[in-house]
């Protein structure tokens, strides 16, 4: 197993170096955002452990940067303090997990080995019908090899349909799952939504996604 340690803090490197190494993991080691990323696209790494400060690009950076190029190579974020929004940022940006420095090295080795027994298409956040892909993380949606500007409304409909993909949803369900308690029954919003996301999405296509049934709501599928 390869694993990629960027971090700038050159004592903080060489322990994490030497006791993976004695683990048994072979080990590279990046000292500042910019050679990280591209040691990162140049070979195929296990596990990256990524420090959030550091020079030329941050770490946020460099996972967000790495997600949007399809890497999806487990990644532990190191944080230099424990704060809420450098963690929620750093999962946010694609990080599958991340650890508070000062730490002890037992504690990241376990979380190595867990990042390790993930499934590699699992901790991937791509949900996929045919040609279209959404990405949960980085909010990019494509169809095909166009990328495809949706409102946050839209996005969210779009979501909840390609996470129910071959079932009809009412438009209760989907107004409840996207406006909340704010959803009006009786407006025909959804259709309008709808509209809107048939025209970005389907317009250009020889097949449709969306598909209406009748009297009772929306289905998504590559199927008529
Ligand atoms: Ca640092």
């Amino acid at each position: 197993m390869r694993i990629l340690i960027v971090e700038d803090e050159a004592s903080i490197a060489k322990f994490v170096r030497q006791g993976l190494s004695e683990a048994g993991y072979a080990v590279d080691m990046a000292s500042d955002g910019e050679e990280g990323l591209s040691y990162a696209l140049s070979a195929e790494y296990d596990v990256l452990i990524l420090d959030i400060m550091l020079p030329r690009m941050s770490g946020l950076e460099v996972i967000r940067e790495l997600r949007n190029q399809g890497n999806k190579t487990p990644t532990l974020m190191l944080t230099a303090k424990d704060t809420v929004d450098d963690r929620v940022q750093g999962l946010d940006a694609g990080a599958d997990d991340y650890l508070v420095k000062p730490f002890a090295f037992p504690e990241l080795l376990a979380r190595v080995r867990a990042l390790l027994r993930r499934p590699p298409l699992q901790s991937g956040s791509l949900l996929q019908i045919a040609d279209l892909e959404m990405d949960t993380l980085t909010h990019q949606v494509r169809r095909g090899d166009c990328l495809i500007d949706l409102s946050p409304r839209e996005y969210a409909i779009l979501e909840y349909l390609m996470r129910h993909p071959n079932q009809v949803l009412t438009r209760t369900q989907i107004g409840e799952h996207v406006w909340n308690f704010d959803f009006y029954n009786e407006s025909n919003v959804v259709d309008v939504y709808i509209g809107y996301l048939r025209r970005k999405l389907d317009y250009d296509s020889d097949y449709p996604l969306i598909h209406t049934v009748r009297g009772m709501g929306y289905r998504m599928s590559m199927e008529e």
